[in-house]
């Protein structure tokens, strides 16, 4: 079986002491992170170069970034380009999280846009897409998370979703401590996977969908025993790292 993938999502938090002890922490327990996933740590920009010389030697850990501009370079006050990500050895991008959308109206086409140039730079995009509690409520999950995915397609083309990972995240289950059910993501996820399969290229290769959505050391078994989970978008409990690693314990 594969290992599932896991981002720790460290959002705006976090400090220069905080990763050092984070790294310290990690290589102590090398062998337990090894044996339960793959995992890629996305920390605030401003402390990707901490990780940088350690992922050089410790190549099970992997770096992300939260976030990423629409340009390579040029006038554009503030902003980061995948330049700058591929120069701190950054793998993996996460777009579209409903934060950036809702704090900071980003739209779809914004998304897409980035999707295009994180393929350009051959940096792997995170995307994610989820329903509202409203649009839940509606029936609407499967639709929205279609029409996220389909602009994508729109823009990219058949192969958009070759070698790249795709985040289930309900906007309604980030960070509220209400994670959704395991077998309704089970049926969205092989949903949204046979889509996805049927739209692209035949040679459709490395697409993984996750999870994240209040994932914990309760949950997390559950939605293990889904064949269609390839791994986890991890917020809130990678912050205290106990509560990490013993999340991570609990995957099988
Ligand atoms: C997230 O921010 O992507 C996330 C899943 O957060 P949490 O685990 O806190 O719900």
């Amino acid at each position: 079986m594969n290992l599932p993938l896991v981002i720790a999502n460290w959002k705006l938090n976090g400090s220069k002491k905080i990763f050092s002890s984070l790294l310290d922490f990690l290589k102590k327990n090398e062998e337990i992170f090894k044996k339960k996933c793959k995992l890629s740590i996305a920390p605030s920009y401003i402390y990707l170069y901490k990780f940088k010389e350690i992922i050089k030697q410790n190549k099970w850990i992997q770096l992300s970034a939260q976030n990423v501009d629409i340009h390579l370079s040029g006038a554009f006050t503030g902003e980061i380009s995948p330049l700058m990500l591929k120069d701190m050895l950054v793998k993996t991008v996460i777009i579209g999280h409903s934060e950036r959308r809702i704090f900071h109206n980003e739209d779809e086409y914004l998304v897409a846009k980035k999707f295009c140039l994180l393929k350009q730079e051959n940096l792997i995009p995170v995307l994610c897409i989820g329903e509202t509690l409203e649009e839940k409520k509606n029936n609407k999950t499967i639709d929205v998370c279609k029409k996220q995915i389909d602009i994508i397609f729109n823009l990219v083309g058949k192969n958009a979703f070759d070698n790249t990972i795709i985040a289930y995240e309900p906007v309604w289950s980030i960070g509220s401590g209400k994670s959704a059910n395991s077998k309704e993501v089970q049926f969205i996820l092989h949903s949204l996977k046979t889509y996805i399969r049927k739209k692209s290229i035949p040679s459709l290769n490395n697409f993984y969908l996750l999870y994240g959505g209040s994932v914990n050391e309760k949950n997390i078994e559950l939605f293990c025993k889904e064949k269609d989970i390839d791994g986890f978008l991890v917020g809130t409990a990678c912050l205290s790292f106990h509560i990490f690693l013993n999340v991570l314990k609990k995957i099988f």
